[in-house]
């Protein structure tokens, strides 16, 4: 999308009480594309609470809310196994913490910028206000590309980056945990550097951690169940649900392969699932053991899937769109389903589509998707779960208890029909009802910003 001033974008329905807000936004984060985005998808629905609450405007609310409250970049140097000096960027955007600790996780990948962090962040904040737990939110990471580097070299820039990033962070201060490219091997890590340089044992610093050493269960799970979850939610408001459906899922990494295994165990049928050199179709149902095997254990490609099962194929550059599917759960990354996936996806008869991933579909397919009368849940309600059940490990490290999968994942399923509920209703009385981007992001925002509120001018 182009967000410069010149070029109106999409929707032009924003409330021209918000314009000056997001011109100074544009022009105060020159060149943060994905940034802009982020804020221009947020305000340009909000207009229902705006209209609602005129005190948010006389206390400047929405360009408080716009504006990060922290912001740390840093150089994380660290040491090849060929014994060269690498540099990367380390950041860590502190957004808003009225409701709780930033929380939020860390990403390595190349594409990681400013701007990437930023808008993750931003949208953290609305996420985890819907989760209805103690949550601010923030977001972190690096450029760095772990792909192809030893487990040396990932434990040394893990203990590189962490050297910084202790000063800022603590379990009531900020508290990251994974995404892209950081799991339980890099948190691992992460959590050694921090006990070593602070002499603390505190492992509500860090969630996502492994169960022996203070992890909570059903969060590796949690993103992908709750986004399976919050799917057979929408579904079920028109009277049907994910049993024997047909489902396709962008990715295969941590999310893709949780959502496909709760797809599986309410009764729907996962046929493709992507990586990053294309998509496997494989019509009997994705085989989970394998596909953990290929992705979790070995770290392989896709085709190494399909080579090793019978009856799948894998298609090589392609995108898992063109899969016709009753319900479509994007778990891969931003921008991933564009309007021309949209489309496809629609005349192939997609009921449901739930974002596993954050933001991976463009404003264009969102409003495609809408069109159609496709059921859309957003990143920011249909991806909750994770973080909601890091804030269930959260209290489980405060009172050094450890509670069992069955009674977590109850406690997960309670959360995502609550987030499901309070979308729904909050579309209704925006008199939208079943537009939960309107819901998710009126509902997210309004507790952020009745919280701010009451803290007076800070
Ligand atoms: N990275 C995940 C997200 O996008 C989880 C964050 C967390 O658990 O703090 O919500």
């Amino acid at each position: 999308m182009d967000t410069s001033m010149d070029t109106p974008p999409v929707f032009t329905s924003i409330d021209p009480r918000l314009e000056p807000v997001v011109e100074s936004v544009l022009r105060r984060n020159p060149a943060e594309n994905e940034f802009h985005e982020a804020v221009w998808r947020l305000l340009r629905t909000v207009g229902p609470v705006i209209r609602d609450h005129p005190e948010y405007l006389d206390a400047r609310l929405v360009e408080r809310i716009c504006e990060p409250e922290r912001q740390i970049i840093f150089r994380v140097p660290w040491t090849d196994d060929a014994g060269q000096v690498q540099v990367n960027r380390g950041y860590r955007v502190e957004f808003n913490g009225t409701l709780g600790p930033f929380k939020g996780g860390l990403r390595f990948h190349p594409s990681v910028t400013s701007s990437i962090v930023k808008f993750l962040a931003f949208e953290q904040v609305f996420k985890n206000a819907l989760t209805g737990l103690p949550l601010g939110g923030g977001k972190g990471g690096s450029d760095f590309d772990p792909k192809g580097r030893s487990e040396g070299e990932i434990m040394r820039f893990c203990q590189s980056f962490m050297t910084e990033l202790h000063r800022h962070i603590g379990e009531h201060t900020d508290v990251p945990a994974g995404d892209i490219g950081v799991g339980e091997r890099e948190l691992g890590f992460l959590f050694g550097q921090y006990r070593r340089i602070t002499n603390r044992y505190e492992p509500g610093v860090l969630t996502g951690k492994g169960l022996a050493w203070g992890g909570a269960r059903v969060r590796k799970e949690a993103t992908g169940y709750g986004c399976a979850y919050f799917a057979q939610e929408m579904m079920r408001t028109m009277g049907s649900s994910l049993n024997d459906r047909t489902v396709v899922v962008s990715g295969s990494g941590n999310v893709a392969i949780y959502a496909i295994e709760k797809v599986h165990h309410l009764g729907g049928q996962v046929v493709a699932c992507s990586d990053s050199g294309g998509y496997v179709l494989d019509r009997a149902g994705i085989d989970l053991d394998l596909l953990k095997e290929v992705k979790e254990q070995s770290r392989e490609s896709l085709s190494v899937y399909a080579d090793r099962r019978p009856g799948a194929e894998f298609v090589p550059g392609a995108k898992v769109w063109e899969v016709a599917a009753e319900v479509a759960l994007p778990c891969a990354t931003q921008g991933e389903l564009d309007a021309e996936d949209a489309v496809k996806l629609a005349d192939a008869g997609v009921q449901a589509v739930a974002e596993g991933a954050n933001m991976p579909c463009t404003i264009e397919a969102v409003e495609v998707l809408r069109d159609r009368g496709v059921l859309f849940g957003p990143g920011k309600a249909a991806n909750a779960g994770g973080v909601a059940t890091s804030a269930l490990e959260m209290q489980q490290n405060a009172s050094r208890d450890s509670w069992t999968f069955n009674h977590t994942e109850a406690r997960l399923v309670e959360i995502m029909k609550e987030i499901h509920t309070s979308c729904y209703e909050m579309s209704e009385r925006c008199g939208a009802p079943g537009d939960y981007v309107i819901g998710a992001n009126n509902a997210g925002f309004v507790k952020v910003a009745d919280a701010m509120l009451a803290m007076g001018v800070v």
